[in-house]
């Protein structure tokens, strides 16, 4: 079937602006629509593909794991789901897991937990300070955590217990602190904001006030965690020891799991206080596992990073022809800030050039390669990108 045979879309409900083209296959680092055309994929489901476009490790683990058992409950114990446990442990400051499907999910335990953590040790605090431009997902508890202008508006009422800081300002959260306040809880580098990196002194900042008020730090590490932005996860990065951190996207590799990860002094759930009919299920850790295997391999991520490192020169070099901003990022996460709000358009003829590039907002490209990109892919896609800006501003001068 061709795309121009594919007729009806209108049965799906009208939540995003899509392309028209249909996509059947994945490769790696290449996304190929149902008329056989090849787009280099730097966007890979929003940071969501770590390993590229159906990984073989990923698609192995899951033949396997399918043949032997999919849900045995969520109340038994499963072998994948206590092995993936006991790695992510191992890899990060964390004791204890709970598996979820979604990183609005998992950000959802994240809040229940600190609330519950609050109840017990801290006279019932349960405020959350949260951030500007901050995007936790989409349930609504993740929204109202979420800072992204016109959200407050969209459902009202928004659930209480939120306080909004602001990115990047010390200051900003110190005012907020109250005898309700139990936790910050931060990306760190806010991702759908446009690649914002909270800097060193922000996040060393805020476990030291954490640490005087007594409150937990919860890292969203949805985006950023998993290799995304150079070290096995983003906090690694500050020398700091959250004591919550909430993992999705890259985890599985594109199958839907997500984690919320607490230290032994927090994790307070009993149970009955938190669950979900497919959290955990031995399919979704089998293939996670496959995912944390490779990421952990000798060599895996320093070569990720060399890839980023390529990948933000060529940036600099199109930002620097062009009289663009910045270029902003790290590891396999970068964005360039455009001179206008030229990003949708830019993104759109990109596409029609067979790359693809994410706006996240009108004046800054987002680019999310796979982690294990080749050097021959990153200077591809860099050149088709050079080419798209050079005719697109040839076209659209002013
Ligand atoms: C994508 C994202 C989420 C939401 O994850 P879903 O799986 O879409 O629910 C939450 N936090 C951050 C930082 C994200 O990038």
């Amino acid at each position: 079937m061709t795309t121009s045979q594919i007729q009806t879309r209108h049965h799906l409900m009208n939540t995003a602006h899509r392309p028209a083209q249909i996509f059947i296959r994945g490769e790696g680092a290449w996304l190929i629509d149902a008329d056989e055309r090849r787009y280099l994929d730097w966007m890979q489901g929003w940071a969501v593909n770590a390993l590229g476009h159906a990984p073989a490790a990923v698609a192995a683990a899951l033949a396997s794991q399918a043949a032997t058992l999919l849900t045995p409950s969520p109340a038994l114990h499963n072998a994948p789901a206590l092995r993936l446990a006991e790695k992510l442990c191992a890899l990060s400051v964390f004791d204890q897991v709970f598996f979820a499907n979604s990183g609005a999910e998992a950000n959802e335990g994240a809040i229940k937990l600190a609330r519950k953590w609050g109840r017990i040790h801290k006279n019932g605090a349960f405020q959350i300070i949260t951030f500007g431009r901050a995007f936790h997902g989409r349930t609504l508890a993740a929204m109202a955590a979420s800072g992204k202008p016109g959200w407050d508006a969209l459902f009202p009422p928004v659930m209480p217990g939120f306080a909004r800081a602001e990115f990047n300002n010390l200051a900003s959260v110190t005012r907020l602190i109250g005898p309700q306040t139990v936790a910050i809880m931060l990306e760190p580098v806010q991702g759908e904001a446009g690649v914002i990196p909270a800097s060193a002194d922000f996040m060393q900042g805020l476990r030291a006030l954490c640490d005087r008020h007594g409150l937990l730090l919860i890292v969203d590490e949805v985006q950023t965690g998993c290799g995304r932005t150079g070290p096995l996860f983003a906090y690694e990065q500050y020398g700091i020891r959250p004591d919550i951190m909430v993992l999705g996207k890259g985890l599985g590799g594109g199958v839907p799991i997500s984690a919320l990860l607490a230290t032994d002094a927090v994790s307070c759930f009993e149970p009955g206080d938190q669950g979900g009919t497919y959290c955990g299920n031995p399919l979704v850790c089998a293939a996670g596992l496959a995912v944390l295997d490779t990421l952990t391999a000798p060599g895996f991520l320093e070569h990720s990073r060399a890839r980023g490192a390529q990948l933000a020169d060529g940036l600099r070099r199109i930002a620097h022809e062009h009289g663009l901003g910045e270029v902003r990022g790290s590891g396999m996460l970068w964005a360039l800030v455009l001179d206008r709000a030229q990003a949708p358009l830019i993104a759109t003829a990109a596409m029609d050039a067979g790359l693809l590039v994410n706006a996240p907002n009108p004046q800054c490209l987002r680019f999310m390669p796979p982690l294990n990109s080749s050097a021959a892919e990153i200077a591809h896609g860099l050149q088709v990108l050079a080419e798209v800006m050079t005719t697109f501003r040839r076209t659209h001068t002013c």
